[in-house]
């Protein structure tokens, strides 16, 4: 199934999901910057959630704010019975330390799954493997290559297929080409998340049945936004950019919403 064809139908079951939940799982986002690419992301979200049926609240603050003021808003919002999930969307402005804001989330609103305790899983590494999980990927035993070593990205996609019995590669800048070719050429499911474009070309060497995940998004010389692989590489499956990961991070920001609502039910 194409991506936007499964978020549409998995969109769809949480729909139902909220319909009948006793409460109206709600979504907080604090916003302390200005930035067009952010601002689109945060639309997205506020849209996702009213179109399932989730509260989603956007706190926006200026970019002016100072640190003790904006962790005085993720105080309230950790306080607030009313609010299950609580994102600060980054970048954040230069006079704020994004570690301490991170750390401020209580683990049990952080729906992004930044915090250390927090209990959900990061969005884009989940949605990632949900989206293979429908797909009827094995993972077991399977040579799965992350490109990229990130926080956000490429540690926690590592994470995941490990849980998953994948046998796990994590590539970096420090890798060398040689290297890199060896690993992508024995792959059988491939994640770049490395922000170059078109990194994954017709260079490499790839597994016909290999799977590959192109979380990249890079702005093209024509205005457009493309991945970190180009595409119709000669494999058997390849995400699209736009229209790939990005839909599919934004669903499990709404699952992982869902979860933390069912879990305030619980306690
Ligand atoms: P990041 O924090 O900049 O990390 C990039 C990683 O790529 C680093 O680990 C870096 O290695 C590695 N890298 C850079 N050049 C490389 C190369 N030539 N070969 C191998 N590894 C290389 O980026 P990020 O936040 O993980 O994001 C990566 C990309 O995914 C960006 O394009 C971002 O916009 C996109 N993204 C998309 C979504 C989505 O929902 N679709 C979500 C998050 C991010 P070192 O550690 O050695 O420096």
């Amino acid at each position: 199934m194409d991506i936007k064809s499964f978020v549409a139908k998995r969109k769809s079951e949480l729909s139902v999901l909220a319909k009948s939940a006793p409460l109206t799982p709600t979504l907080m986002i604090i916003q302390a910057n200005d930035d067009p690419a952010s601002n689109s992301y945060v639309r997205g979200k506020i849209k996702d959630g009213e179109e399932i049926g989730f509260k989603v609240l956007l706190n926006k603050l200026p970019t002016t704010v100072l640190q003790d003021e904006l962790l005085k808003e993720v105080e309230k919002a950790n306080l607030n019975p009313d609010i299950h999930g609580l994102i600060v969307q980054l970048p954040l402005p230069k006079q704020i330390d994004e570690k301490v804001v991170k750390l401020a989330i209580a683990p049990a609103k952080d729906v992004d799954g930044f915090h250390p305790l927090s209990p959900f899983t990061p969005c884009t590494p989940k949605g990632i493997v949900s989206y293979l999980e429908g797909e009827g990927f094995l993972f077991k035993g399977k040579n799965a290559v992350v490109l990229g070593r990130s926080d956000i990205v490429g540690k926690p996609m590592a994470k995941l297929l490990l849980s998953k019995d994948c046998n796990v590669t994590v590539l970096h800048s420090k890798t060398s080409m040689e290297d890199k070719r060896a690993y992508i050429k024995m792959a059988d499911l491939i994640v770049v998340a490395i922000g170059r474009l078109g990194y994954l070309d017709h260079s490499f060497e790839y597994k016909p049945s290999a799977a590959i995940v192109d979380v990249g998004i890079n702005r093209g010389e024509d205005g457009k936004l493309h991945g970190d692989a180009v595409a119709g590489l000669p494999v058997a499956l390849q995400t699209p950019v736009p229209g790939g990961v990005g839909l599919l991070t934004r669903l499990a920001l709404m699952d992982n919403l869902m979860e933390a609502a069912n879990n305030e039910l619980r306690d």
